[in-house]
């Protein structure tokens, strides 16, 4: 038995039908049960009761037992001083506010209808680490699951923007700087994001501005500055080497600490590799920088068309390092993900920063625009009927299982309130 159920059986009304609700010996009504509260402080408020001949309006606390309403200190804390109304599984013992007056208790242990009890042990107290509800999905309405999935999807958005507009904040309110930044960080996922990020931030934009987006002006800066230039025995390293030292003495640069992580990485995933990918698509970056803000484009006017550069220094600093390549791709694949991990949740950020709703919409429509990215999760949502055929859907799913499935949220998630209601 967790709080959260509790909190669930109270803000929906869960209780017996054919059993009055007693505190006291006497009747309460519950005339409204009131906003759940997110922050510190009872859990919930604005709640209406009738009790003892009076209507009462003020706060409600949920507790296992009625003792840890004195565990907690709540007695003493101001804050606790309007309930009304102590809801708890067991009442082992009576209550009192500061000024010493009894504060109403009902017990609940006997007033929970058998199947609901019978569902929530179902749902929560079985020792699975996947999708807990998978007994109870095919009678789940498929409105109600699109509904928590545009719920997650938004959830998502507004956390990934979240942390782009305090990266924002960071970087003086410039949003190409931090639209570098958040490309950069792109580029590492997943195990190298951080470091990307580290690396991106040690260059100001505006010094790769100057250099007019030049890629291998651009990748020397970088790739000095993430240390693959302190030793190289190849004219194309020497090269770069020799531009590094020139810009970082020019501007002041100092190399970042970074710790790259290079274990079970693919060649085209390490990290020089991906240092010198993210100075070919600065060219780009302007471009889609102002294509993205102003918000005209469906998703797939950014990921139609492959583009590929040859650059002969570049190249053969890759094959002095033991990489060969004939050219530098920014392919679709490559552009789909950065849709999905930056342009989406940048316009997010913007149209929440900008308070331009229509901005957030856009990206929204921009992940279901995209198709499916199947991984692990989605397989596994597959197995269980679930119809995946849009970014939007897969990420959604993404979301919920990581969010609420995995850390056992279903008292938060429509679909496990759902499953307690059902047939109530
Ligand atoms: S969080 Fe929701 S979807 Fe996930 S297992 Fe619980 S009820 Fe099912």
């Amino acid at each position: 038995m967790k709080e959260d159920f509790l909190q669930i059986i109270w803000e929906q009304q869960l209780f017996l039908k054919d059993k009055p609700l007693l505190v006291a010996d006497e009747e309460l009504k519950v005339i409204k049960a009131g906003f759940k509260n997110q922050n510190a402080g009872p859990d919930f408020y604005q709640s209406k009761i009738f009790l003892f001949g009076l209507e009462w309006v003020g706060s409600i606390e949920i507790h296992i037992k009625a003792s840890e309403w004195n565990a907690h200190k709540h007695q003493n804390d101001e804050a606790y001083q309007s309930v009304i109304l102590h809801v708890v599984w067991e009442k082992d013992t009576e209550v009192l506010r500061k000024d010493g007056s009894i504060v109403p208790t009902i017990e609940l242990k006997n007033l929970v209808p058998m199947e609901i009890l019978l569902r929530y042990r179902s749902l929560l107290n079985e020792d699975k680490t996947q999708i807990l509800c998978t007994s109870f999905l095919p009678s789940i309405d498929a409105f109600l699951m699109v509904s928590m999935q545009e719920r997650v999807l938004v959830e998502r958005l507004e956390r990934k923007a979240r942390e782009i507009l305090s990266r924002f904040e960071s970087n003086n309110k410039n949003w190409l700087e931090t639209f570098f930044q958040s490309i950069a960080w792109c580029l590492g996922l997943q195990i190298n994001a951080e470091p990307m990020l580290v690396l991106s931030q040690s260059v100001p934009v505006k010094i790769l501005a100057a250099q007019a987006w030049n890629a291998e002006t651009i990748a020397s800066i970088l790739l000095g500055q993430a240390g693959y230039l302190d030793k190289v025995s190849g004219q194309a390293g020497q090269k770069l080497k020799k531009e590094y030292l020139f810009y970082a003495q020019k501007y002041g640069l100092k190399p970042p600490p970074l710790l790259w992580k290079l274990f079970r990485l693919r060649p085209s995933a390490f990290p020089v590799q991906r240092i010198i990918l993210l100075s070919i698509i600065c060219k780009n970056m302007p471009n889609w920088f102002e294509l993205i803000g102003s918000a005209k484009y469906n998703a797939d006017f950014f990921t139609t068309n492959d583009e590929a550069t040859n650059n002969q220094i570049l190249q053969d600093f890759l094959k002095e390092q033991g990489y060969e390549k004939d050219k530098f791709e920014i392919g679709k694949f490559l552009k789909e993900n950065l849709v999905i991990n930056v342009f989406t949740p940048f316009l997010t950020a913007m149209g929440l920063y900008q308070n331009q709703p229509e901005l957030i919409e856009r990206s929204l429509d921009w992940v279901n625009e995209m198709k499916a990215e199947p991984n692990k999760i989605t397989k596994m949502w597959e197995a269980e009927n679930q119809t995946i055929s849009t970014a939007g859907q897969s990420q959604a799913l993404n979301e919920l299982y990581k969010n609420y499935c995995l850390p056992k949220r279903c008292m938060e998630c429509n679909i496990g309130t759902a499953i307690l209601r059902s047939g109530n």
